[in-house]
C-alpha cells in the first residue's frame, strides 16, 4: 500500500513507519518537530525507524506544518513523484473528477490511506493552550479529511484517545459508552475528530477508523509521560512528583500492542465507521508503576506528594472486545517486561535526554 502517515517523527509514529517500511509498504511522513519535546529525540525517532528502508523509494518525508493549506499542495506533488513543487502555494490541490462510490471501492488516488497520528499530544499542556491544541487537532484532521476527500482516498486511521471517556466511573470503558462529557480540551479535539470522521465516511465512503490508544508506553515514548519522566528522576536520585495518594489507575498498553492494532486497522474490510479502543485490559496504581520502575532501574524513589492535577482522570480501563472482534488484536505484553524494554532503549538514547 502507499500510505500517508502523519506525526511520523513522534513516538506512535515513528514505531508504526518502522512496522510499514518492514511489511514492504511505500510511506510518505509528514511531521512539523512541534517544540513540545526537543527535535533531537525526533530526528532519532526517524533514524531508527528508517533504519529499515529496503530502497530509498520506499520513504519519502515532508517537514510541514498540516495546519497549513500549502502543506497539501506539496504532499501531493511528492506523492505524484514530481520533483518540482508548484511556484504558488496555499490552494488545496483541484478536485479530481470521480464518485463518491469509487473511494468505497478502494484506492484510485494518490494514497491508499491515510494513518493520521500528528497532534498536540497532552493532557495538562492542552489546558495552557485550548487554542493550539484546537489547530492542531480538529484543523488539521479536517484538512487532511477534506484531502481525503478530493484525492479519493478511501481509508483513514485516527489517533484517538481513552480520554474521550472523561471520568465515567463505569469501568471497563466500552465504545457503546456517551463520549460527551470530556474534562480537557485535548479530550474534546479527539471527540470532535472522530465525529468529523463519521461526517466523511457517511458522505463520501471513506472507510474511518477512530482508534482510541490507552496510555502507551515504551521505548521512544514522549518525554512528558510519567515513565519516561520517572525513570530519569529515580536514576537521577532527584524527587518524583507524585500527584494524589498513588491510587489513581492506568491501563497502560504497550507500544508494539498498540503498533500491531494499528496494522489490523489497516487491512479491516468490513464496516465504514468505527470507533475501536486499544487498551491492554488491565490496570496498574501509580504506586505500583512507581515499584516496578524502581525494580528495572535497580534504585528506590523519592516521592514527592502533589495535590491532584485538573483534567487527570482517576482511573482509565479498556474494554478490548471489539478491538479483539473486529482487529484481532490481542496485547501480550506485560508491564513489567514493557518497562524493561523502554528502559533498555532510555540506556541506549541517554545522552539525547
Ligand atoms: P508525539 O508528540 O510523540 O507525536 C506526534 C507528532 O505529531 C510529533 O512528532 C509532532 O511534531 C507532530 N505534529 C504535531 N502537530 C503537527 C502539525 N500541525 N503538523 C505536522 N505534524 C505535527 O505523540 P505520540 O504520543 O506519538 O501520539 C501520537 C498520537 O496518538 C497523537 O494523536 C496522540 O494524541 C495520540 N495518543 C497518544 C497516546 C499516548 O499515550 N502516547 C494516548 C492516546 C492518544
Amino acid at each position: 500500500m502507499k500510505i500517508l502517515l502523519t506525526g511520523c517523527a513522534g513516538f506512535i509514529g515513528s514505531h508504526v513507519l518502522e512496522r510499514l517500511l518492514k511489511d514492504g509498504h511505500t510511506v510518505i511522513g509528514v511531521d512539523n518537530f512541534d517544540p513540545f519535546y526537543a527535535r533531537t529525540l525526533k530526528d532519532n525517532n526517524l533514524s531508527l525507524a528508517i533504519s529499515h528502508l529496503s530502497s530509498k523509494d520506499q520513504f519519502d518525508f515532508l517537514e510541514a506544518d498540516l495546519a497549513e493549506e500549502s502543506s497539501y499542495t506539496k504532499l501531493k506533488f511528492i506523492a505524484e513523484g514530481l520533483n518540482a513543487l508548484p511556484s504558488q502555494g496555499g490552494v488545496l490541490p483541484p478536485e479530481r473528477e470521480r464518485g463518491a462510490s469509487e473511494s468505497q471501492t478502494g484506492s484510485t488516488g494518490t494514497f491508499d490511506a491515510i494513518i493520521h497520528l500528528a497532534a498536540k499530544a497532552g493532557v495538562r499542556p492542552s489546558i495552557e493552550d485550548p487554542v493550539g491544541y484546537q489547530r492542531a487537532g480538529v484543523a488539521v484532521t479536517q484538512y487532511l479529511l477534506e484531502f481525503a476527500r478530493k484525492e479519493g482516498i478511501p481509508r483513514f486511521i485516527f489517533g484517538s484517545s481513552s480520554s474521550v471517556y472523561g471520568v465515567s466511573p463505569d469501568v471497563p470503558w466500552s465504545e457503546a459508552d456517551a463520549v460527551t462529557r470530556p474534562i480537557s480540551p485535548y479530550a474534546s479535539t479527539k471527540v470532535s475528530c472522530e465525529l468529523l470522521g463519521h461526517v466523511y465516511s457517511h458522505l463520501y465512503g471513506i472507510r474511518f477508523l477512530g482508534l482510541r490508544f490507552f496510555t502507551v508506553y515504551g521505548p521512544r515514548q514522549r518525554p512528558d509521560l510519567a515513565i519516561n519522566k520517572f525513570v530519569r528522576l529515580i536514576e537521577a536520585g532527584e524527587p518524583v512528583p507524585v500527584f494524589g495518594d498513588g491510587t489513581t489507575r492506568r491501563d497502560y498498553t504497550f507500544i508494539d500492542d498498540i503498533v500491531e492494532g494499528i496494522l489490523g486497522a489497516l487491512h479491516y474490510e468490513k464496516t465504514n465507521y468505527e470507533v475501536i479502543n486499544l487498551g491492554n485490559d488491565q490496570t496498574v496504581t501509580l504506586s505500583e508503576m512507581i515499584e516496578t520502575i524502581e525494580t528495572v532501574v535497580g534504585k528506590s524513589a523519592i516521592i514527592s506528594r502533589l495535590p491532584e492535577q485538573p483534567g487527570d482522570v482517576p482511573q482509565t480501563w479498556a474494554d478490548i472486545t471489539k478491538a479483539g472482534q473486529l482487529l484481532g488484536y490481542k496485547p501480550i505484553t506485560t508491564f513489567k517486561d514493557g518497562v524493561a524494554k523502554f528502559y533498555d532503549w532510555y540506556k541506549a538514547q541517554k545522552p539525547s535526554f
